[in-house]
């Protein structure tokens, strides 16, 4: 097996958490490679190209702070962000760090000589700390198991796999779903479709956003385009802020959620539609909220049917109900969510396997009684970036100050914690005896970006030849 020479730091994938870590690195010297089993950067950005596919977070908080995206639009296309990761790749020299093609499959820590040995189908690599960017969902999506699929005479594909450029002018479509994906997929296909209906197992609460980005973020992008950084930082900073009020105040004021989700709404259904399509059974916040753009006009101009009910059977010529409804389709694009999976790799220190099952994952960090490894996990309610970044400069320290003390190894206990994730959408729900417990986080990133720049070595393990025996 090919044998590379050792690197500081080897960050394993290439997406939005990988080009941040190595970002960050880079800005403080510190070198790295990034070994990415793709062809390009920019993860699920540059992997998934279905229809409608785009942000539901703001462009300006989604993207760098060293690297704003200036728009008019608030949301943007996936293709409009693989393109943005691209080029800030190229721009501060990140590609050149980052081997195509070679996928990480398994990774050993040697406790004598201090040194993970990364093991890919492009050899063998090694280097003092890996940075895990693998991203959190598994390469198939979820399907679930329908009865009398064998007869329907029209097709059924998974969102995921619904090629952007498919004719399906002549096709009556169902989608099935409410989630984020089936939120962003609808207006598209409803566009292009002879009709379309939306089948959802149960309402969610979701968010129509107008995607304009509001005179504040405006007037930000104007000073930062004469070379004024930092009103877009103060912009962001609130939007973080408000993000995580409406999240509080949602979880801890039901009712309030409810009565703002209704108020919303009034304005494009009637009270019936309302009750029977828009009234979840879980309260606000429980769940990531999708946004929605363009779905209040296609409810109003009556291009879109929704239906609320539980699949009993496929038939010939479309889908039944458990209720005895029945709805003719001849494509049905399952929107049925993601199945999750945080280690592509398998982890070993020395000779044991490490059981990453029930493993506790401090500040979604670093995982319990794995050394020199650290996993960065962005917030789930608001930008994935903003906590990225924040963690990418937390490593930065802890590695800056190892150095500085010529220290060989950095650990965090392994012991039992409670997993107790905030938001619990299906596909949390489905893994959650697979998840590692986070923790050490209050996940509100406008409070727990600033305990992040504050390190505490107490937190830590540090050592030069003592290694922990718990794990
Ligand atoms: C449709 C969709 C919309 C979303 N919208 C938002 C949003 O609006 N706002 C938000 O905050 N979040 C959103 N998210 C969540 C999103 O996943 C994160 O924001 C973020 O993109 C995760 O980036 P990542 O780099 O951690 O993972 P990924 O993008 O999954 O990248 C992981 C990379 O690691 C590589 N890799 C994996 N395994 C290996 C291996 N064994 N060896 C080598 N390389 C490997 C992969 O090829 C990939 O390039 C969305 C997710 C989806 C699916």
């Amino acid at each position: 097996m090919k044998s590379h020479p050792e690197a500081e730091v080897i960050i394993i994938g290439a997406g939005i958490t990988g080009i941040s870590a190595s970002y960050y690195l880079s800005k403080n010297n510190i070198q790295h490679l990034i070994l990415e089993k793709a062809i390009d950067v920019g993860g699920i950005w540059t992997s998934q190209k279905w229809p409608g596919i785009r942000c539901d977070t703001d462009i300006i908080k989604y993207s760098y702070s060293f690297n704003p995206f200036l728009s008019q639009q608030c949301l943007v296309s996936g293709e409009t962000i693989s393109n943005y990761l691209r080029a800030t790749c190229s721009e501060h020299k990140i590609t050149d760090k980052i081997l195509f093609g070679t996928m990480v499959k398994k990774a050993v820590f040697d406790t004598k000589k201090k040194i993970w040995n990364v093991y890919t189908n492009k050899g063998h690599f090694s280097s003092k700390f890996i940075i895990n960017a693998n991203g959190y969902f598994a390469g198939a999506p979820h399907i679930p198991h329908f009865d009398g699929t064998e007869k329907f005479k029209g097709e059924i594909t998974h969102l995921l796999h619904l090629d952007k450029k498919k004719n399906i002018k002549h096709k009556r479509v169902v989608l099935v779903g409410s989630g984020a994906s089936a939120i962003c997929a609808a207006p598209v296909l409803c566009a292009n479709s002879l009709s379309m209906t939306l089948l959802q197992r149960s309402p969610s609460y979701i968010y129509e956003e107008n995607n304009s980005i509001g005179i504040f973020v405006d007037l930000a992008q104007k000073l930062y385009r004469r070379g004024w950084v930092f009103p877009v930082k103060i912009v962001n900073y609130f939007l973080q802020l408000k993000d995580d009020l409406i999240f509080v105040l949602f979880r801890k004021f039901p009712r309030l959620g409810k009565l703002f989700f209704k108020l919303h709404w009034k304005d494009s259904i009637d009270s019936k539609m309302f009750e029977e399509n828009f009234q979840p059974t879980y309260n606000p916040w429980e769940q990531r909220i999708p946004v929605s753009l363009g779905l209040k006009e296609i409810i109003k101009n009556k291009k879109l049917n929704i239906v609320t009910g539980k699949i009993k059977s496929f038939t010939e010529s479309g889908i039944l109900l458990e209720d005895g409804r029945n709805i003719e389709a001849d494509l049905c694009v399952l929107a049925t969510g993601y199945n999750l999976s945080l280690f592509k790799f398998e982890i070993w220190i020395d000779k044991h396997r490490v059981v990453t099952q029930d493993i506790n994952y401090y500040k979604g960090m670093m995982l319990g009684g794995i050394p020199n490894y650290f996993q960065p996990f962005g917030a789930s309610h608001t930008s994935w970036t903003h906590r990225i970044e924040a963690i990418s400069k937390l490593i930065i320290k802890i590695l800056l100050y190892m150095r500085k003390r010529k220290l060989d190894t950095v650990v965090i206990e392994r012991k039992k914690v409670k997993n107790n994730p905030k938001i619990t959408p299906n596909y949390v729900l489905r893994n959650l005896s697979k998840l590692p417990a986070i923790y050490g986080t209050l996940e509100l990133p406008s409070i727990d970006n600033f305990t992040f720049h504050f390190f505490r070595k107490s937190n830590f393990k540090f050592s030069m030849s003592h290694f922990p025996k718990n794990r």
